[in-house]
């Protein structure tokens, strides 16, 4: 790795500070992608400022506004909170699928959205159910739309000195229907595509509030308005779900990399926007 300095400090400020007082330093979470970032020179800070010893960071509060997530909060601790059964089934399925057991216990949520890797679960979930992160910097406190946050892979709207606080999900019925589905070459690695779905039923049995997002088919997690207007106001058949699926196809735009062509990711987008829509429904 290159050199860099190391700080740990026991407050927000005095992590705020450290990050101010150099263009190049960096807030250190869990090390997931960071420590591979500098092995690799992809990231070459000359200060690291670890954000272990910030405890605030690390609560998951469930009230009338909805779920908060600390920065801090490792998808470990999400996966073993019973409450956001309930609170964020959603949130809970799409972080089951984020890597392996070791990364779980070390990756965090303020990490997850810095790092910004459009394939990555959390960032997918934020854009989908519209979530809002607040930060803190030098120049105060900004609470940034999730629509607005992602500029492309790697790529926010965080400036140098900005600490990821916490991410609000809004609050979520007890009776909405959601789907989430991945396709992934192994488990637990990064998506080839997926799947976020989510929408409310009128007393006639009819889909509103549809939220349709997708993960790893662009250079940003997408929400796919296309097919949300396909599916807003109808009653999820199969009809619906036909033309959902060719939607989400035609409103994707992914590269060919060495995991796959440009039209099979979009093809898989389509399915797996399919596949949630069935479980939604089944569920
Ligand atoms: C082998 C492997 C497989 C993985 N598979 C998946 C997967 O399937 N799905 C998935 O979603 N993720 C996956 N990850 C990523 C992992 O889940 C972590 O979420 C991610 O690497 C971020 O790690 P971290 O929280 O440790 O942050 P770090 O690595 O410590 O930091 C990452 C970036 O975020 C910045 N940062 C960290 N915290 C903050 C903050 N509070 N405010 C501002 N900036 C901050 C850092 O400066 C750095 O730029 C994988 C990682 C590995 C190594």
């Amino acid at each position: 790795m290159p050199p860099f300095q190391y700080a740990c400090p026991t407050t927000l400020s005095e992590a705020v500070a450290l990050l101010a007082s150099r263009d190049d330093a960096k807030p250190l979470a869990g090390g997931q992608s960071l420590v591979p970032m500098l092995a690799f020179r992809l990231a070459q800070p000359t200060l690291l400022v670890d954000l272990r010893k910030l405890a605030d960071l690390r609560e998951i509060k469930v009230s009338a506004e909805g779920v908060r997530l600390g920065a801090m909060v490792r998808w470990r601790d999400i996966l073993d909170d019973e409450g956001l059964a309930t609170a964020h089934p959603l949130l809970k399925a799409a972080v089951a699928e984020v890597a392996h057991y070791q990364i779980r216990n070390r990756g965090t949520v303020g990490g997850s959205m810095a790092h910004a890797d459009p394939a990555a679960e959390m960032p997918g979930i934020a854009v989908t159910c519209e979530a809002e992160i607040s930060v803190l910097g030098k120049s105060g406190t900004r609470v940034i739309k999730a629509a607005d946050f992602f500029h492309g892979p790697l790529m926010t709207a965080l400036a140098a000195d900005e600490i990821i606080v916490d991410v609000l999900l809004p609050p979520w019925p007890a009776r909405r229907r959601w789907g989430f589905q991945e396709f992934a070459r192994r488990r637990g690695d990064f998506a080839l595509a997926a799947a976020a779905v989510f929408y409310d039923e009128d007393a006639s049995g009819k889909a509103r509030n549809v939220h349709v997002g997708a993960i790893g088919a662009g250079d940003t997690p997408l929400r796919l308005h296309a097919v949300e207007a396909v599916l807003e106001g109808r009653a999820i058949d199969e009809d619906a779900i036909a033309k959902a699926d060719a939607a989400a196809a035609g409103a994707v735009n992914p590269h060919d990399d060495i995991h796959g062509s440009a039209a099979y990711r979009r093809a898989l987008t389509g399915t797996m926007v399919e596949r949630a829509l069935r479980a939604a429904r089944a569920r």
